[in-house]
């Protein structure tokens, strides 16, 4: 049995139906179970008065019954959006009135919660898929709409080029509401394969991870670059662990040529494939497959060719594409859409992604990183602008900025936040540590610290919560009126530990 991603409907019924489909964090799913709980989960939608096209929120972390609420929404035509337990609550609220959601599956309870006072209207486009939130230069997150073209499109590229297999086994790890692990969820329901779901906890428990990994025999490795080098420090990331492991697909920020490498040690027979696109285009949109002659040949791993039905190039340093796998658009974000979205010469909606890119004779290509203020830490999508706007909102604090700490080979380690006081507010009494030369106090350790950091955990998942505070009186400003970080890193390095 699998799903057929034009339609929205299952498929081949009679076909193993007996054969798994979704190992949960909590409980397996067979494909006939997933069939019949997809129905079901849409009657009980229909009944909670949903109709087609209204957006529905799913809220949890890596139950079955987050995937079967997936599920369901395709086949009742509701566009889901996906909110992993990552959010806090803040977020989470913020993320659902801007969606004017009709409702919220919690997928932990099992139940419909009321979705935003007011809300619950069809959108505009018709036959979104998915809502996927991403972090918002203004402060808030902004949604980014894809069509059911565009998921047809991700599931006949991923069956037609990836090589995948008979029933695949995806491992999952990353949260839903990063739409790298869309991969898993289409790759397993075009294919009839099986998605394996990882919660947090169980990952952290590092051997009995692996240990239900090789049990479950998955096929296929879905995550960042970042998250696969954490795992080479444990023996069970290893072919004598998992045997039955042949693919490794990375999307989501930049392969290092030394992971690479160390992945093709470690895993000879297995394939790894680098892909690369934004959100905006269905979770990726080019690739390549990396083998040592192309790490012999690149100092940096090209992200390849463009996807079947797809255009790539550069325009003035930026990656732009084409094709009916971009998205919709961002969820009334008109002014966003009118300078990210145009049409391309044959007529296609297309893209601009804001990465600086690099374009050989022969078609190759490589990303070359940003043109503007958003990062990838650990994999996740961060605006610098959106931290800032919740250091401004910090209690007795009038401005605030931060930036990117980066290891030699350019990975975002960590980010550190800088303050500026609010006038007639006090120098923190309980801040330690001492002024350096651009006037700096540095909060550490204190309670004050720990303050801060709870209160924009209030606002922020805990990825994009700097890890330092340091108040100044003057945040740097540069000659166009905006902060400087540029001078601010200069600031950090130069301050005494
Ligand atoms: P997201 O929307 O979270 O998938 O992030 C998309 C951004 O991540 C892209 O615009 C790039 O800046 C970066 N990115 C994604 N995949 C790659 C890759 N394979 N190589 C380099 N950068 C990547």
């Amino acid at each position: 049995m699998h799903v057929d991603l034009s339609s929205a409907c299952f498929t081949d019924l009679t076909h193993r139906p007996d054969a798994p489909a979704v190992i949960g964090a909590d409980r397996t799913l067979t494909w006939q179970q997933l069939h019949d709980d997809a129905h079901a989960w849409a009657a009980r939608a229909r009944v909670a008065g949903l109709t087609a096209d209204v957006p529905v929120a799913i809220y949890g972390h890596k139950e079955a019954a987050f995937f079967v609420a997936m599920v369901g929404c395709l086949l009742a035509g509701l566009p889901f959006v996906p909110i992993d337990t990552l959010y806090p609550r803040e977020r989470m609220l913020r993320v659902v009135e801007i969606a004017r959601a009709g409702a919220v599956y919690d997928a932990a309870a099992d139940d419909f919660l009321p979705g935003t006072p007011g809300g619950g209207t069809p959108l505009a486009e018709k036959n979104v898929t998915y809502v996927m939130f991403t972090s918002g230069s203004t402060g808030d997150p902004k949604g980014v709409q894809i069509g059911r073209e565009s998921v047809a499109l991700l599931a006949e590229w991923m069956r037609g080029c990836f090589g995948l297999g008979d029933a695949p086994v995806f491992m999952n790890q990353a949260p839903f509401s990063f739409d790298l692990s869309m991969y898993e969820v289409f790759g397993t329901l075009a294919t009839g394969g099986v998605c394996v779901l990882n919660a947090r906890e169980r990952i952290a428990n590092g051997a009995a991870w692996f240990e239900s990994l090789a049990e479950a025999g998955i096929t296929v490795w879905v995550s960042t670059p970042s998250f696969a080098h954490q795992q080479l420090l444990h023996a069970g990331f290893s072919p004598e662990h998992l045997p039955s492991l042949k693919l490794f697909l990375f999307c989501g920020e930049p392969l290092p040529v030394a992971l690479a490498k160390k992945l093709r040690a470690r895993f000879p027979s297995a394939r790894i494939l680098n892909t690369y696109g934004p959100t905006e285009a269905t979770v990726a949109t080019t690739w390549i497959e990396i083998d040592d002659a192309l790490l012999a040949a690149h100092p940096q791993v090209p992200i390849g060719y463009a996807k079947p039905d797809s255009t790539v190039w550069v325009a003035g340093e930026e990656l732009c594409i084409a094709g009916d796998h971009v998205m919709r658009g961002y969820l009334n974000r008109p002014d966003l859409n009118a300078t990210k979205l145009f049409t391309d010469e044959s007529g296609r909606r297309a893209f601009r992604t804001g990465d600086v890119g690099e374009q050989r004779e022969d078609g190759l290509l490589f990303c070359r990183g940003r043109r503007d203020d958003q990062i990838k830490l650990n994999g996740y999508r961060i605006e610098l602008s959106e931290v800032d706007a919740a250091l401004d909102h910090l209690n007795g604090v009038r401005a605030g900025a931060c930036i990117v700490l980066r290891r030699p080979d350019g990975t975002a380690v960590r980010l550190i936040g800088f303050v500026e006081r609010a006038r007639g507010v006090k120098e923190c009494e309980s801040s330690m540590g001492s002024k350096g030369s651009a006037g700096a106090l540095h909060i550490q350790g204190a309670d004050a610290f720990g303050q801060w950091k709870r209160v924009l955990g209030e606002r922020l998942p805990v990825y994009m919560v700097p890890t330092e505070l340091i108040v100044c009186e003057n945040l740097p400003m540069s000659a166009n009126h905006k902060i400087d970080r540029k001078a601010l890193a200069a600031w950090y390095a130069a301050m005494p530990a």
